[in-house]
């Protein structure tokens, strides 16, 4: 259902629009929101650094004091156990708006540049600026962190921005537009709450830049509906994640950390190890390992901390995807589409071709291949798109070089999965169909940003071989220094 009247637009709405013109129709949500943040962008309040700094202690607090509500939301929309949405949600937004706010005075100096012979007497250099309204669409898996993230850059910025929250975690959203006018300026930051036909319709009001966390394919419609106004966009997307385990892995730390990476969110994270690649002569002792840790990872009673999947459609495709897999079943298997719970399940050796070893799983599923050599693994690799994320387990430093030299990805972790997520100083972002652009940290400054070239000349000498008309003279000089 979308909720064309959530807390945070419902002054909007008549504030943005201004007095109705006669014959005019009704002011949409979207549109008021987009009207209502370009107007605060507009009037400037944005760009100073205090205002920034405040915002950015705005989500600070948000996440501090709102941390009851927000764990209980995302516990209601699909079971999150509340230590994994406070370590995976809250806590990464609180710090990296701390990281933001305690770089920003830094990163917003202008850089100066060598600004060229032809330019002396003179000077050049470089100043971010804001983009202007950002649009930020996010997905449910991590509904928090990957709403206010990409927010927090924006407005450390100096962006004014609309967030629109997905409508599969409605109560994490419903949450979100109650705390966001609460904690941030709401002339300069709306969340519109909606499904698809909402997104649609920002979409196509003129946002300088979008950014958007999703799927693949959603990712596409997102750049095409950019391209109408020629909105700059960062795409996260999606995507299978290989791990490669060499054979001089330390197999009951890889087997533990890929069983850890794949049973988070139960599965439900753009960065979990979407499938193994194993060397054969380690095969058996490895699935064994991850059979092991599976187990021991969910305790006595898994029921009791087990996320859900996200609904009954996502159970059903997961269900789809063990049936079509082939391959043996070492572990799981299990399937409660009332409950929501797929059993985390390990498919040894699947059928290559199947929609398994074809589509991102998305879900507690975790697909193990034999390979002969870690080459073989990296060639299997190379012949699919390029992954966000990969992960390579060996115990040679130089087979871990080796892997990152000779494979492309959005990131990669070695010796573990997903904790390349939380470097505050790595730019997280995909590469083609995972995504472009990134962010975290400074990246994420820059990326929300416009870095603006500067020239300053001095006024004298006007130099007269610089200007047409131009003769033999002026071309040798020009020759010369220019
Ligand atoms: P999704 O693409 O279905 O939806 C994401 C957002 O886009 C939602 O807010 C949704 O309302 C909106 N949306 C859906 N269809 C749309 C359309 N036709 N036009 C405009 N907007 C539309 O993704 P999801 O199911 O919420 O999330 C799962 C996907 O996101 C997975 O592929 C996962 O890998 C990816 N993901 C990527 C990252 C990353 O950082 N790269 C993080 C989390 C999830």
């Amino acid at each position: 259902m979308v909720d064309t009247a959530p807390s945070s637009v419902t002054k909007p709405a008549t504030k943005a629009a201004g007095k109705p013109t006669p014959g005019a129709g009704p002011v949409s949500v979207p549109a008021a929101a987009f009207a209502r943040t370009r107007a605060a962008y507009r009037s400037g309040r944005t760009r100073p650094l205090s205002w920034r700094a405040d915002q950015l202690r705005g989500l600070q607090a948000l996440v501090r004091e709102g941390e009851d509500e927000l764990l209980h939301a995302m516990a209601d929309d699909f079971g999150k156990p509340r230590v994994e949405a406070w370590l995976a949600d809250l806590a990464p937004v609180a710090a990296e708006a701390a990281h933001l706010r305690r770089n920003l005075h830094r990163w917003a100096r202008p850089r100066l540049s060598w600004p060229g012979i032809a330019n002396l007497p003179g000077s050049a250099w470089s100043v971010p600026e804001p983009l202007g309204t950002v649009l930020v669409i996010s997905p449910w898996n991590y509904p928090v962190n990957l709403a206010l993230v990409p927010l927090a850059a924006a407005l450390a910025a100096g962006n004014a921005a609309v967030v629109k929250p997905s409508e599969l975690t409605p109560a994490t959203s419903a949450t979100l537009a109650r705390l966001v006018p609460r904690y941030l300026d709401d002339e300069a930051v709306v969340v519109v709450e909606g499904a698809v036909d909402v997104a649609t319709e920002l979409l196509a009001q003129p946002f300088d830049h979008i950014f958007f966390t999703g799927s693949t394919s959603v990712g596409r419609t997102v750049m095409a509906a950019a391209a109408t106004h020629l909105a700059s966009v960062t795409l996260e997307l999606g995507g299978k994640s290989p791990v490669i385990v060499a054979a001089d892995a330390d197999l009951d730390v890889a087997a533990k950390r890929v069983a850890w990476g794949k049973l988070l969110n139960a599965g439900q994270t753009c960065i979990a190890p979407d499938y193994v690649l194993v060397e054969r002569s380690v095969a058996d002792a490895f699935v064994d390992r991850v059979v092991s840790a599976i187990g021991a990872l969910q305790g006595p009673d898994p029921a009791a901390t087990r996320t859900r999947i996200v609904n009954e459609r996502h159970v059903e495709r997961l269900s789809g995807l063990l049936k079509s897999a082939g391959g043996t079943v070492a572990t799981g298997g299990g399937v409660d589409v009332g409950e929501r719970v797929v059993e985390p399940t390990v498919v040894v050796d699947p059928d290559l071709g199947s929609p398994l070893m074809q589509d991102e799983i998305f879900g507690p599923i975790l697909p193990v291949v034999r390979v002969d050599s870690v080459d073989e693994a990296m060639t299997f690799v190379n012949e699919r798109p390029k992954p966000l994320a990969l992960y390579v387990f060996s115990g040679s430093r130089a087979t871990g070089r080796r892997v990152v030299d000779g494979t492309t990805a959005g990131g990669v972790c070695l010796n573990h999965v997903v904790y390349h997520f939380i470097a505050p100083e790595l730019p997280f972002g995909g590469v083609g169909p995972s995504g472009m652009g990134a962010y975290h940290g400074r990246a994420g400054f820059e990326e929300l940003s416009h870095r603006k070239a500067v020239v300053r000349r001095g006024i004298w000498p006007d130099l007269p071989f610089a200007y047409p008309p131009y003769d033999e003279r002026k071309e040798r000089m020009i020759r010369r220094f220019m």
